[in-house]
């Protein structure tokens, strides 16, 4: 059995740990590879290696760090395919999604090329009588990206790109369903010119997570995931002394207005609540209208859409046309998903296509599940309260939109919305009301691109600062001011006891 190894130190080192987790196919329900999970003698190796490659990293140039960026820019761009591949083999999902994953990827590498321009810190000339300040942004040691399954490309890249390019050294732990992909970035990296030990990955679980959130030479930890993990990662490393932003579950909610285009509207939900098969924590899987009429007309219009919708393995057939999403990542999630569905029924919301046991011809060991559509769904119902990670669809009829907005902005995660309207004061007053961190107006997924900031609110984010863009910059940085006075031999001034004013 191929086993995925650690990279440490410039290399992939043979695991000396006893515990295999199995990596599938979930296309075809068969394992390929497997990952060992390290030994805390590993995990303190590569802490070791990132520590005393830091010293010299720190110091290198950001033009230096910045070109560097540049070539693994390039090499990433000529490795697209085999990488969508590799995602796509292991995760599940459909080529084109993988190839987009990547780009997003891509971009946060193309923000952290400008780093020269974004370290250049501030200056005061003058702020007293021949005295100036200025600041610097200087990188923090050892950071750790402790990272989920449904983007094993782009999430690490939001972290990595700026973290290396500020001059930390970076530890990633990535989720042991598809650990390969971070194991081909290494390589990247490498080739790219990044000195051994920059850039180390472990494989492991919350054990070996465990050793780095305590681990005090670690300076600052981002973390995607789970609500329960990223509440439980967030306490223990700031009681261990360590910056740390964390990225949680989402039940993202897109408010569909009266006014709004029916078809455009249902074709939007439609990419946003199946693309992935809905493993995208900025998916929307309820879709919230304020009235009876716009709700039965958003419901006939999906109905067809989603009964036709095809679903199969990522890579198609050779001249067949790509399937619209893939599998679950698991059987267990599979039968978690399925499990959501019986008691969306249960709980008595109306069934409106069901998805499950959808087997594709010929990919029956797949994991996989079918769209799935409810109508009727309401806020003490599991299905509304859960974060359900799967290829299903939920409409709540709100009464008003003052209601709508209560609902939203109750729920206790806030992580993406979006409102379908063209009404420009109705969007205005959702933007600006809304308890969320990212706002769509008429757009299903509102990622920010790299040079903003991604993440959300409530029980979705944990942190002060948000991941890529500025707030990156900030999050990998420590900013040391410097307030200068040079002698002047004509003048010496007396002792002074208060406080310094200028
Ligand atoms: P997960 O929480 O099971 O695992 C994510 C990472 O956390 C893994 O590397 C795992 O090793 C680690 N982990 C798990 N439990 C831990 C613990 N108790 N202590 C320390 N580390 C722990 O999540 P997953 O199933 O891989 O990913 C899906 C989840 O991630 C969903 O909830 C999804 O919404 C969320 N997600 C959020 C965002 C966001 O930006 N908010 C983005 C992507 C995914």
């Amino acid at each position: 059995m191929e086993t995925v190894h650690n990279f440490i130190n410039g290399k992939q080192v043979a695991s000396k740990g006893t515990k295999a987790w199995p990596i599938y196919n979930p296309a075809t329900g068969k394992q390929i590879r497997q990952v060992m999970m390290s030994t805390p003698e590993e995990v303190n190796e590569a802490v070791d290696v990132a520590q005393a490659a830091f010293k010299e990293w720190s110091k290198t140039s950001p033009l230096r760090r910045a070109r560097i960026m540049f070539k693994f820019k390039t090499l990433l761009e000529e490795n697209f395919d085999s990488l969508a591949r590799l995602i796509t083999e292991e995760h599940g999902k459909v080529y084109s999604d993988s190839i987009g994953e990547l780009t997003r990827g891509l971009e946060v590498v193309e923000f952290a090329c400008g780093i020269p321009h974004l370290l250049k810190g501030e200056f005061s000339e003058q702020a007293g009588r021949g005295i100036d300040i200025h600041s610097t942004m200087q990188p923090l040691g050892v950071t750790v990206g402790i990272t989920p399954f449904n983007f094993p490309a782009m999430v690490p890249m939001w972290m990595f790109p700026i973290a290396l390019a500020c001059g930390n050294t970076f530890i990633l732990k990535p989720a042991k369903t598809d650990p390969s992909l971070s194991i081909r970035l290494a390589e990247l990296l490498k080739e790219a010119g990044l000195p051994d030990g920059v850039f180390n990955v472990v494989h492991g679980d919350r054990h070996d997570n465990e050793i780095l959130l305590r681990e005090e030479r670690v300076k600052a930890v981002s973390f995607v995931g789970s609500t329960t993990a990223a509440a439980h990662v967030h306490k223990v490393g700031s009681e261990f002394g360590k910056r740390v932003q964390a990225l949680g579950a989402a039940k993202n909610h897109g408010l569909v207005m009266p006014d709004a285009d029916i078809e455009a509207t249902a074709n939007a939900l439609l990419g946003a609540a199946y693309g992935a098969a809905g493993e995208r924590c900025m998916a929307l899987p309820i879709a919230v209208t304020i009235d009876d009429a716009t709700a039965d007309k958003l419901v006939a219009a999906l109905k067809p859409k989603v009964e036709a919708l095809r679903h199969g393995p990522g890579i198609p057939k050779e001249g067949e046309k790509e399937m619209d999403f893939g599998p679950l990542i698991t059987k267990q999630h599979l039968d978690n998903v399925t499990g959501y569905v019986d008691k969306g029924v249960e709980e008595g919301a109306t069934l409106v296509v069901d998805g499950r046991g959808k087997k594709p011809q010929g990919a029956e060991e797949g994991f996989f599940i079918g769209g799935t559509l409810f109508d009727h769904v309401t806020e003490e119902m599991t299905i509304y309260k859960e974060e359900i990670f799967g290829p299903v669809l939920g409409i709540v009829r709100a009464k008003g939109f003052k209601d709508a907005m209560s609902l939203i902005n109750d729920h206790p995660f806030g992580n993406g919305t979006a409102i379908f309207t063209s009404d420009g004061g109705a969007a205005r007053e959702f933007a600006y009301d809304v308890q969320a961190g990212m706002v769509g107006i008429n757009v299903p997924i509102p990622v920010p691109m790299a040079f903003h900031c991604f993440g959300g609110w409530k029980h979705s984010a944990y942190g002060a600062l948000n991941v890529y863009g500025p707030d990156g910059v900030r999050f990998y940085t420590k900013m040391k001011t410097v307030t200068s006075r040079w002698p002047n031999p004509k003048v010496i001034e007396d002792a002074a006891f208060s406080m310094p004013t200028l």
